[in-house]
């Protein structure tokens, strides 16, 4: 048989993740992802647009926006089928609901068509096997946040195609890494975000945080630690209640909400121990009047979005504790180029007015995604490939990592750019 993949988004770029696929003379397309990027003004850019009525079905990878954030276009004038882990779901709707408040003006839908998209979701539990029209599905941990998932579709005909969504190697605090075992497809779509570049390993990424941390503290400095609000929040909390149960700690915003949520859906967290720790013995930050104390409180950590200082409650204390050589901010997410936590980190500024910033800034490199080694050692644990469809990186990111499959697991590659059509002979 033929297989088409119409690459709707995410190709040669991180963000709007949009991938198609069917059979060669199918009227009906299955859809992996739909998602968000932002551009330089910070408004949202959707994928190419597809009828929902040429969609079999959308299998959502995860809740981050760049892979969910468009699709309740699809719910504007019809009801196509959707799937998402149960942890997804959840998360999906506050996600969606966050953007809305933020960006809706500038999106064509609102939260009734998020509404309509709710409820026609159909959950299931990582690891369950199941049937859309004439496609098995079968879903696997992607290692990537908690309810993040690969999904593998096998046609009539038996070839089959692997779509691993966001993907990390290793175990986290949160997440354990992504399933390797007993893999097989003709076809694996796979992210290539850090294809030219290997991470620390994470227990040193611990210890120098914990370390830079202990050393503020104890001069009686305050630390930011600027946060996405969906798992990189809660790593960190999980981190600090291991090995300092002793310190004051502060929690604040959507990240409150979501560990929260994972305290209820304890099968998706990997240390869920440490989180429930986390809760009892730090402190969640309820109103304003409770900030405005905890910017006096010298030695006190506080752990919020946004991580790249987009917004948030991170603002509101970044204003606050900048100016004190004692304080720390220390950044542990990916700072995009043309984010305010980019600039604080290359120029030492804040965005609004270029201010100095004198508290000491730091990064720390808690990747959520595979790094290139990692990604091709996860090729060749995938048995019976044909091809590699590589998405979700920049250009360099993508040929480099395509090179290494082809010298090291042996598999042929593509590096599909937006709009374009590939056609696979299985
Ligand atoms: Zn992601
Ligand atoms: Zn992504």
């Amino acid at each position: 048989m033929k297989l088409k993949i119409l690459t709707l988004g995410g190709g040669r770029e991180v963000g709007r993740a949009a991938i198609a696929i069917k059979r060669n003379g199918d009227e009906h397309y299955t859809l992996f992802d739909y998602g968000i990027s932002f551009d330089v003004d910070d408004r949202p850019v959707l994928p190419l647009s597809i009828a929902p009525s040429k969609l079999k079905a959308v299998f959502i990878s995860h809740s981050h926006l760049d892979h969910v954030g468009a699709a309740p276009f699809f719910y504007i004038s019809a009801n196509p089928l959707i799937y998402m882990s149960k942890f997804t779901a959840i998360t999906a709707r506050l996600m969606i609901e966050d953007l809305l408040r933020i960006s809706g003006y500038y999106l064509p839908f609102e939260f009734l068509e998020l509404d309509a998209m709710m409820k026609s979701v159909t959950t299931f539990n990582i690891g369950d096997r199941f049937e859309v029209g004439d496609v098995s599905v079968d879903t696997f941990n992607a290692g990537h946040i908690p309810g993040s998932t690969m999904y593998r579709v096998e046609f009539r005909e038996g070839a089959s195609v692997l779509y691993t969504g966001d993907v990390n190697a290793i175990d986290t605090k949160i997440v354990k890494g992504v399933h390797s075992q007993n893999l097989n497809a003709d076809v694996l779509i796979m992210e290539a975000t850090y294809g030219m570049y290997d991470h620390p390993p994470r227990e040193r990424v611990e210890q120098l945080f914990i370390e830079a941390v202990r050393g503020v503290v104890e001069e009686g400095g305050i630390v930011l630690v600027p946060a996405f609000s969906l798992g990189r929040s809660q790593e960190i909390l999980a981190l600090l209640a291991e090995k300092m149960p002793h310190a004051n700690v502060y929690y604040d915003g959507m990240a409150r909400d979501i560990l929260e949520l994972m305290l209820l859906y304890k099968e998706y967290i990997n240390r869920h121990d440490l989180l429930e720790k986390a809760t009892n013995i730090f402190t969640q930050v309820k109103d304003s009047g409770m900030r405005k104390g905890i910017c006096k409180e010298g030695g006190s950590i506080i752990v919020t979005p946004a991580g790249m200082l987009k917004g948030g409650p991170a603002l509101y204390y970044i204003k606050r504790i900048y100016d004190n050589p004692k304080n720390a901010i220390m950044l542990v997410s990916y700072q995009a180029a043309s984010s305010p936590g980019r600039k604080l980190l290359t120029e030492g500024v804040l965005e609004n007015g270029g201010i100095r910033v004198k508290a000491k800034v730091f990064w720390f490199d808690f990747s959520s995604h595979a790094g290139a080694s990692d990604l091709v050692n996860f090729v060749k644990h995938v048995k019976n490939l044909q091809k590699v469809i590589l998405i979700h990186g920049n250009e360099d990111a993508i040929y480099s990592l395509g090179y290494r499959i082809k010298e090291e697991a042996g598999v042929e590659f593509a590096a599909p750019q937006i709009g374009e059509e590939l056609s696979i002979e299985l």
